[in-house]
């Protein structure tokens, strides 16, 4: 009797920090359950696999593609393409694949003035002659190609269509092994679009602190996260540290606040909000209490970095999108 073949399965990264192939391998013994359950056909980051080896395989003859990382290259694009025409499920993994993630902040600059800073302005930067990336280079060998840099940055469902999710940043190991039985266990499979390994509810369900946060919660003004030390089993929000708990998605088990740091968001919007950066900012605005316009600067003042705190992982997939500065083509 011939062996049932094993479903193929494709990891790959885009622009990523690492993390997230790092939180693949910290399945730990469980990672060897995946490799036996599943025939690894392209894992770049681990194992020699060549681009031309995907380009090979029959179209839609994988079972499914993981890709984390955002879309910040035509590589990132060309391969998400050609990923998508190659597996019959697309897995955008992280916040990064899913939202933008943290990259996407770089949406407030564009290109020009990225590579001014990174190649020609930046305090450590040695370049005397002006050297930029080129996109092609004449050399002895022959023309050398580099990926064109895009002017912005996007999540992997605003270049093709995505079939499932899966949040954090990076995903915890449980969110991650939900995620591999979901789609590979013996149940169907859950209705596309499905954000796989979380919950529905917003973290301040599962949240240890949960039962310290007051139902009405009123702040005379926010505090930075080294100005102070916070007391343990109190809510954070409560001792008025910006904790973004109350529009984030559950699913983490409160990593973050068990390390007395509030919750930046990394997990994403509860499934009927559009701009998770929009929601979270009324849903702090809405605890100020406040309606003298000056006091309302002033408590404002200490969120250092408004985009940072409320778009930390989602400004592309946001209504907002990008900056864009007068002048600049829309
Ligand atoms: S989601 Fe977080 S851990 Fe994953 S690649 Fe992006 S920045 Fe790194
Ligand atoms: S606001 Fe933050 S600390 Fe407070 S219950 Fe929600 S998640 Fe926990």
């Amino acid at each position: 009797m011939m062996a049932e073949a094993k479903p193929k399965v494709a990891f790959y990264w885009c622009a990523s920090c690492g993390g997230c192939e790092e939180a693949v391998v910290d399945l730990a013994e469980d990672l060897l359950k995946v490799v036996e359950a599943v025939e690894l056909a392209f894992w770049p980051v681990a194992l020699d696999f060549k681009r031309e080896d995907v380009e090979r395989l029959p179209d839609g003859s994988l079972a499914a593609a993981f890709i984390n990382g955002a879309i910040r290259l035509s590589e990132h694009e060309e391969m998400a393409h050609l990923l998508r025409r190659k597996a019959q499920l697309v897995i955008a993994y992280g916040s990064c694949a899913h939202l933008g993630g943290v990259p996407g902040l770089a949406n407030l600059h564009d290109r020009g003035s990225i590579f001014q800073y990174v190649y020609r302005d930046a305090p450590s930067v040695a370049n005397p002659e002006g050297v930029f990336p080129q996109e092609r280079f004449p050399a002895e060998e022959g023309e050398l190609e580099l990926p064109a840099f895009w002017d912005t940055v996007k999540a992997l469902d605003q270049v093709v269509e995505v079939d499932y999710y899966v949040p954090g940043c990076p995903p915890t190991p449980k969110v991650t092994r939900a995620a591999i039985e979901a789609l590979f266990g013996e149940g169907e499979l859950p209705p596309k679009g499905t954000v796989l390994g979380a919950g529905t509810r917003a973290l301040c369900h599962e949240c240890p602190l949960n039962e310290t946060k007051p139902d009405k919660l009123l702040l005379e003004g926010f505090k930075r996260v080294h100005e102070v030390i916070p007391e343990p089993n109190k809510c954070l929000l409560a001792q008025g540290l910006i904790c973004l708990g109350p529009a984030t998605r559950e699913g983490c088990g409160a990593l973050c606040i068990s390390a007395n740091m509030p919750c930046t968001g990394c997990f994403g919007p509860l499934d009927r909000v559009r701009d998770y950066g929009g929601k979270a900012l009324s849903e702090i605005a809405s605890i100020l209490n406040s309606n003298d316009e000056g006091e309302i600067e002033r408590a404002l003042e200490k969120v250092a970095d408004p985009v940072g705190t409320f778009y930390r992982y989602s400004l592309p997939r946001s209504f907002l999108g990008r900056r864009i500065r007068r002048g600049d083509r829309p």
